[in-house]
């Protein structure tokens, strides 16, 4: 396959951090172009728009959407209509009717649509997949708890309506889960901590069953201080603990380290992508974000108080 020109538009933290370095390692991609109203990036072709970048830039094949959900649908629409092939980092949408709009526009468009979830790729979820595969599950406990100043420095957006407070990170857990579990599972109860000054939650507490009633409880908090994140995934079974830690990148069973590894998130991302793009497929799987539209339909509210930056 050729080199896949792309453009990544919305040059912020995520870009910065994983996208850019991501793109660069890999040589089935060259970076073409960048579309971000405020950011100047060396060595490649800067816009202020995916617009003006599709009337005047050099001509690309795919587009990486690293700009927030509320406004990234427009953008995939537009240049899906192009006829580039578009990532979204994740959550896919703002909405869950909005995925289903994109997902109709590739099948028109005839290009790739991959609604990405990074952490699936970290590097303990497919072996924590293979070990739950044989085992009884008895009960998962999540914890997802970060400090939102020092991951989310200066991001309005996440606190508007859209923005999912702290489940912008908690989707991430979700992710994880739904790829490791055999079964599918369904929210029965959730308490949100609203920040009177905010439009979406600083803190959620999660109860799911399955359909053999194994309950699942996750607590999602985004005012962890002080001492690293927490990112873990315990889950009972008839032959032991089974942890994912650090997001995923470290696997034990019964307190017992049985795999670690590098950050490959964002590599796996943009391999999959290409692959994707090479077979002429996409892959648009919206279950963690359908149990977060739950948690904000079926969730108790209380007011916590102002969160100031
Ligand atoms: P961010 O630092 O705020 O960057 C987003 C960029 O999008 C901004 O720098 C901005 O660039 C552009 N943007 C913001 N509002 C816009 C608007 N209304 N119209 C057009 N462009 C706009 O946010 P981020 O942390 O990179 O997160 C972006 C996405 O990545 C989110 O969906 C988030 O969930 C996901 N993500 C973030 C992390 C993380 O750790 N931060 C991890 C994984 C995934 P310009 O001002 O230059 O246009």
């Amino acid at each position: 396959m050729d080199v896949i020109r792309l453009a990544i538009v919305g040059y912020g933290k995520i870009a910065r951090d994983q996208h850019h370095p991501a793109i660069d390692a890999n040589d089935s991609y060259r970076l073409s172009a960048v579309a971000s109203r405020n950011a100047e990036v060396a060595n490649t072709a800067n816009f202020e728009s995916l617009d003006a970048l599709l009337k005047a830039g050099p001509t690309i094949d795919a587009v990486s959407l690293c700009t927030p959900a509320s406004v990234r649908t427009a953008q995939a629409r537009l240049a899906m209509a192009h006829g580039k092939h578009v990532m979204l980092e994740k959550p896919p949408g703002a909405t869950l009717a909005e995925i289903e709009t994109l997902r109709e526009d590739a099948h028109r468009c005839g290009v790739t649509l991959f609604a990405s979830w990074h952490s699936r790729h970290a590097y303990c979820v497919a072996p924590a997949r293979r070990w739950l595969a044989t085992r009884k599950i008895r009960r998962v406990d999540i914890e997802w708890k970060e400090d939102v100043r020092v991951w989310h420095p200066g991001q309005a957006w996440i606190w508007e309506p859209g923005g999912m407070g702290v489940f912008d990170p908690g989707i991430n857990a979700l992710s994880i889960v739904t790829a490791i579990l055999p079964r599918p599972f369904h929210l029965t109860d959730a308490e949100l901590q609203m920040p009177g000054n905010c439009q979406t939650p600083i803190a959620a507490s999660l109860d799911f069953v399955d359909g053999v009633n194994m309950p699942i409880h996750a607590e999602f908090d985004f005012r962890q201080t002080g001492t690293p994140p927490i990112w873990e995934i315990h889950v009972e079974t008839d032959e032991g603990r089974l942890t994912l830690s650090e997001g995923g990148s470290r696997l034990s069973i019964d307190g017992e380290e049985v795999d670690a590894g590098p950050d490959v998130e964002y590599p796996g991302l943009y391999e999959r992508f290409a692959s994707l793009i090479q077979k002429g497929e996409s892959d648009v799987d919206v279950a963690p974000f359908r149990h977060v539209a739950d948690a904000l339909m079926l969730g108790q509210r209380r007011t916590v108080e102002d969160f100031i930056e």
